[in-house]
């Protein structure tokens, strides 16, 4: 089991960002409102992450870092509409199998919390453990049993930098999570959570103003427009702001960070048409659609997606966004 769960920690995870990636997404789906993030020697050492959600009940913990055992998905008819982030009930299995591996939890309506090791996907027993309600889990010595692994690991700057991108990507999808975090001891960011419940995903000028730089809000266009029962909201940078290289794009489709080549080339392509040929265009941009129509499904590191109408989704991206920016010209 060991073995297996080793091999499917080759697909799911890569590198530490991809653990903090997966264990901040359930703490998300646990309803965390804030979550503390502590890394050591750019997570390779120690990735701890902290939550305030549900938390799990001591005797759920073994079936928590179980293979294929998932707390979000009852039925088939689920996976089509899959709100939560996870849904394989692969992902601490998997780390666990690679790591020291550690799951601490209280859930609210429990008076004890409870703990549980893994050492190199050996599963230990549960043992009470004083906790505050929700989760800590904690994965030290990441490939410390897989060398061929470990190898591939780049300088602890480079792995830090992809965990701090993903959390920016992250942090701008989720301004209503407060996120700490800290880097071999110190402090190293803290995304302040905006927790209001009228504040709607993805759409805060702060967090835009905190992760992509005061220069880009300055010189970002608003978008939001609705039709064909889409919605694409966000901004994108004006001439005063454009960049020769592709570093600042992100697009969300229902809240879940993505690439996609289609929607991609509809962006550059409205900004060519409109503005510049040959500059990228920065963006932060959110395309919402019934789930039914979009297939996450298609990799366990998720990043892609499919869409059942991809030309007209294409179509509707490029079309808002060359009007919004031809005006601007206009005007
Ligand atoms: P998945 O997220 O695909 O269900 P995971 O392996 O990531 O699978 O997690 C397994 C299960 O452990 C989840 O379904 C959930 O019930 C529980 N779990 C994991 N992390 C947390 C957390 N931070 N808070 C509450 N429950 C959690
Ligand atoms: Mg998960």
């Amino acid at each position: 089991d060991t073995l297996i769960n080793q091999i499917a920690a080759g697909e799911v995870v890569e590198r530490p960002a991809s653990v903090v990636k997966e264990l901040v997404e359930n703490a998300l789906d646990a309803g965390a409102r804030r979550i503390d993030i502590d890394l050591e020697e750019g997570g390779v050492r120690l990735i701890r992450i902290r939550d305030d959600g549900a938390g799990i009940a001591a005797d759920e913990l073994p079936l928590a870092v179980s293979r294929h055992a998932t707390s979000k998905i009852a039925s088939l008819d689920d996976l089509e509409g899959v709100a939560t982030l996870g849904f394989r009930g692969e992902a601490l299995p998997s780390i666990a199998s690679v790591s020291r591996f550690a799951l601490m939890s209280r859930r609210i309506d429990s008076e004890h919390g409870a703990a549980l090791d893994v050492d190199g996907g050996r599963v230990g027993a549960v043992a009470p453990k004083p906790h505050p309600q929700g989760t800590t889990v904690e994965v030290r010595d990441l490939f410390f049993n897989v060398p061929a692994r470990r190898k591939f690991l780049k300088a602890e700057r480079t792995e830090l930098s992809h965990i701090e991108e993903w959390l920016r990507q992250l942090a701008l999808a989720r301004p209503d999570v407060e996120l700490r975090v800290s880097h071999n001891g110190k402090p190293s960011r803290r995304w302040k959570g905006e927790g209001s419940a009228l504040m709607e995903t993805g759409l805060s000028e702060a967090r835009l103003h905190e992760a992509l730089g005061e220069e880009f809000a300055r010189n970002a266009l608003r978008v939001d427009h609705e039709g064909a029962g889409l919605r694409l909201h966000g901004w994108i940078g004006q001439p005063a702001y454009n960049r020769a290289s592709a570093d600042q794009q992100y697009l969300y489709v229902n809240g879940r960070a993505v690439r996609d080549r289609s929607i991609a080339h509809a962006v550059k392509q409205a900004y060519a048409d409109v503005l510049f040929h040959g500059r990228q265009p920065a963006y932060v941009l959110f395309l919402e659609l019934d789930p039914r129509r979009v297939d996450v499904n298609v990799h366990p590191a998720k990043h892609e997606v499919r869409f059942r109408d991809a030309r007209l989704i294409h179509d509707f991206v490029y079309r808002t966004l060359q009007g919004a920016l031809a005006e601007t010209r206009a005007g």
